[in-house]
């Protein structure tokens, strides 16, 4: 097994991470940053993002993130492909936390940054699974343009869902939003603005039992939970907004998290309950869960990290 020792290690590889790493390279913290399995973080699954400041024109997703890399591989990020397996955080000060990288490579670090992210939730079933790419999208904003003029089904009743539903009832001639209780969680200026649409027809009480379509989205089979009626539904794309999951499992039991498992950061600052370990980006983060948010975050991260080694004379 490979061992080394590091001022600063980056676990991630959306926005958050090469923002964090762009900064901490250049204040000399030599840092390595694993990339993780899905390198270059949600972004990658975004055609053009239209929202991060200085691209007048949009920029696509994947884009984006190859340059991000460049970009703090320039100033010396060491950047790897690699996922971290396990990790053993320490209280003391003086001592190093513990990484191990697939099983493989140890890595001793005294500042950690962590951009691990957060993943959409799906339902589980498996013709959604199968359908993931043919017409089965957790993202409206990345997807929707594809289904223009077309009907689709949105599952979810929270201020995602209303968000999306609303977001494709302007693209979509017809939207059915599913929800699976008699109300929807979705603020009531979010409820306003889905009623408000005539072509977006709200389900409750309803549950998608299978997708329908062999290679591509062809339709929904729903139940309605109160009546068990079966219904069938045309559409041709089916979108989920059922929440996003943090990627914090290998950090259960050692950082502090709330219910849902985002780690919890301590008032302004990116700092975790572990000296030294600081969180930036979608894994701290439920409620804005934007590039240029994250992006925020990883800078303060960096910062942070930076203070921490001076404060300890490292
Ligand atoms: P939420 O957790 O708030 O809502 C998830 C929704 O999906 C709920 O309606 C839930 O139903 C439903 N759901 C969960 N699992 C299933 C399932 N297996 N089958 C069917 N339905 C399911 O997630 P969001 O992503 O909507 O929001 C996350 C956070 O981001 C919230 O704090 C939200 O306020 C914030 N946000 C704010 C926005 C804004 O202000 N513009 C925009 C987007 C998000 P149930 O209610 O029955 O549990």
């Amino acid at each position: 097994m490979s061992i080394e020792k590091v001022k600063n290690l980056i676990i991630g590889s959306g926005p958050a991470g090469y923002t964090a790493a762009i900064y901490a390279s250049r204040a000399d913290l030599k840092p390595i940053l694993y990339t993780g399995m899905e390198p270059g973080g949600q972004l990658t699954t975004t055609t053009d993002v239209d929202n991060f400041p200085g691209y007048p024109k949009g920029i696509d997703g994947p884009k984006m993130m190859l340059e991000l890399k460049e970009q703090a591989e320039r100033f010396g990020t060491d950047v790897r492909i690699g996922e971290v397996t396990k990790v053993n955080l320490s209280d003391n000060k003086n001592s190093y936390h513990e990484v191990l990288i697939n099983n493989e490579t140890k890595i001793y670090a005294k500042t950690i940054i962590i951009s691990t992210g957060a993943s959409a939730k799906y339902l589980g079933i498996e013709s959604e699974q199968r359908l993931i790419g043919g017409g089965v999208s957790a993202c409206a904003v990345c997807d929707g343009f594809f289904y223009k003029g077309q009907e689709v089904a949105i599952v979810g009743g929270g201020d995602t869902a209303a968000e999306e539903a609303t977001y494709l009832s302007n693209i979509c001639s017809k939207v059915t939003m599913l929800v699976r209780r008699d109300l929807m969680r979705a603020s009531k200026a979010m409820q306003h603005r889905v009623n408000s649409k005539s072509n977006i027809f709200v389900k409750y009480n309803s549950e998608v039992v299978e997708v329908i379509g062999e290679n591509v989205v062809e339709g929904i089979k729903v139940i309605n939970n109160k009546t068990k009626k079966i219904e069938i539904i045309d559409i041709t794309g089916f979108f989920v907004a059922i929440g996003h999951k943090p990627n914090t499992s290998i950090f259960k039991g050692q950082l502090e998290m709330d219910e849902t498992g985002y780690i919890l950061t301590s008032g302004k600052t990116t700092k975790t309950n572990k000296p030294g370990v600081f969180a930036s980006g979608d894994v701290q983060d439920k409620d804005y869960r934007q590039a240029v948010t994250a992006a925020g975050t990883g800078c303060m991260a960096a910062l942070d990290a930076e203070r921490y080694l001076a404060s300890i004379e490292y």
